[in-house]
């Protein structure tokens, strides 16, 4: 495989069926794969056992072979959990500790737009057991997004982050591992998940694993809510595959070649002339 490259990927959790929010990401992060000549894996971010359902990853997977976006891999999260352990060992004692904080005290703390800030409440506690949080200590971060330009992490919003929670991984964690195993690159995905993508340089820092680009395209919004697997009227649906991407192609301010009509030769134009210079450059786009 050359060093070159480019292997993105799509990550869903399958907590419910794939909706327009969810699917800006997959066709975002098709489009620019295969513009690059490069791979597009598919993850399902299934590590939360209470939440995560079959009938969605499968959902998932229909849906995007309905509208033609095939994954040169299928990767399940819960079949690396030997990895994250494995990873979890890796990690210096000392830069971790034990916390027993539930989420009513969470909820006391000091709150952003990118959620509470940990106070370090629990850190000199000396806990034997409890969920597992990693100290943040470097305070200088920043990182040049693909879209959104250079970001800086402000110094008040660096946070003590869970690794391991009581029961499973976290989200953060395994990330961090699976786009190594999977050799990704390239992350395109919503700019929701910004703030954690210091948390997981850090990790990638530490597991001296190698520096990803990162793209965070703006995120779908209805009014002042994030649209969600609760908004039913938005979920995908195959009989409106070229009006969803052309919606989709809209949104992302790509050009729309104006004689093509079949969902098949739109999707290859709008790989062709993939420009991501023309993505609104905001974190969020109302529908509304
Ligand atoms: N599974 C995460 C989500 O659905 C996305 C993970 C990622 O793209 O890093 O929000």
């Amino acid at each position: 495989m050359s060093d070159n490259l480019y292997i993105g990927r799509f990550a869903p959790s399958p907590s419910g069926k794939l909706h327009i929010g969810s699917f800006l990401s997959a066709i975002t992060s098709y489009i620019d794969a295969k513009h690059n000549n490069g791979l597009w894996k598919l993850r399902i971010d299934d590590i939360d056992s209470e939440r995560s359902k079959k009938i969605y990853s499968e959902n998932i997977i229909k849906i995007l072979k309905d509208f033609l976006l095939d994954p040169d891999e299928i990767y399940y999260q819960t079949d690396h959990l030997n990895d994250y352990v494995n990873y979890l060992d890796r990690i210096p004692k000392e830069k971790t500790y034990f916390c027993e904080c539930t989420r009513k005290i969470i909820s006391t703390l000091p709150q952003h737009d990118i959620g509470a800030i940990y106070n370090g409440r629990c850190l000199n506690k000396n806990l034997k057991y409890g969920a597992l949080r990693m100290q943040m200590k470097k305070i200088n971060f920043s990182f040049d997004d693909l879209n959104l330009g250079l970001i800086k992490l402000d110094k008040t919003h660096v946070s003590d982050f869970i690794v391991r929670g009581k029961n499973q991984f976290a989200y953060v964690f395994c990330c961090v591992i699976d786009d190594y195993l999977q050799g990704v690159n390239t992350i395109v995905r919503g700019s929701d998940l910004v703030f954690q993508t210091f948390q997981q340089r850090y990790l990638q820092e530490l597991f001296s694993f190698p520096t990803l680009s990162y793209l965070h395209h703006p995120v779908l919004y209805d009014g002042k809510r994030k649209i969600s697997k609760s908004d039913q009227d938005k979920e995908i649906h195959p009989d409106n595959r070229t009006e969803i991407l052309v919606s989709m192609l809209k949104i992302l301010n790509q050009k729309i070649a104006p004689n093509i009509k079949s969902y098949k030769s739109i999707l290859e134009h709008a790989i062709e002339s993939w420009d991501i210079k023309a993505i609104p450059n905001s974190t969020r786009i109302n529908l509304c």
